[in-house]
């Protein structure tokens, strides 16, 4: 049987892929890694509640160290092409597991969510993949996306309210809270 490594951002985005993910006939494997979720407890709450739901689902998983500081160097002074460079740390990172496992295939829990890049994250998985020798394979679960949140919230898992990184967390928190740059203050 064809084995595939799927990169997992999340517990609700992996909760999408079990259904979304269109091939039956590969045998799969998660993998939790990413170093871009800020600050520590968020991280905690996210992999706690994707462990949770690999245990109800008896799901096979591996749990890579979280390592913030890679994600610092990878973005540090590129912060207008950040999430290029997210995406391509966490693929490359999934895709070099992939190779050492010898999984056939890899793709990633990204797409199932409305707020990613999926062509930005299609070309640098094919990219990464195709250099290391096997495949990456695009999916689309944004048509379930609000589904996939109800059902979520059904389960009890915690459905986080910004991507990631500390800029994520800003962008989504500062206008809402009427709070102003240092520069536009009165
Ligand atoms: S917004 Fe999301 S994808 Fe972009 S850099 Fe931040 S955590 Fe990564």
């Amino acid at each position: 049987m064809r084995r595939i490594l799927i990169d997992a951002c999340c517990g609700p985005c992996s909760l999408a892929a079990m259904d979304a993910i269109p091939w039956p006939d590969y045998s799969r494997h998660y993998l939790f890694y990413n170093p871009n979720i800020h600050p520590f407890r968020e991280y905690r709450r996210r992999l706690e509640s994707f462990e949770s739901l690999m245990a109800e689902e008896t799901a096979e998983y591996t749990m890579l160290p979280y390592e913030p500081e890679e994600w610092i160097r990878a973005v540090a002074y590129r912060e207008e092409s950040r999430c290029e460079m997210c995406y391509r740390l966490r693929l490359r990172k999934a895709a070099d597991l992939a190779m050492e496992e010898d999984f056939d295939s890899l793709t990633t829990t990204l797409f199932a969510s409305p707020y990613q890049d999926h062509d930005l994250i299609s070309l640098l998985g094919d990219s990464i993949c195709r250099s290391r020798g096997f495949e990456f394979l695009v999916w689309d679960g944004r048509p379930y996306y609000q589904e996939t949140l109800k059902r979520a919230r059904e389960r009890d898992m915690y459905t986080q309210s910004y991507c990631g990184c500390i800029m994520s967390e800003r962008e989504r928190y500062d206008k809402r809270a009427g709070w102003q740059k240092k520069d536009e203050r009165p």
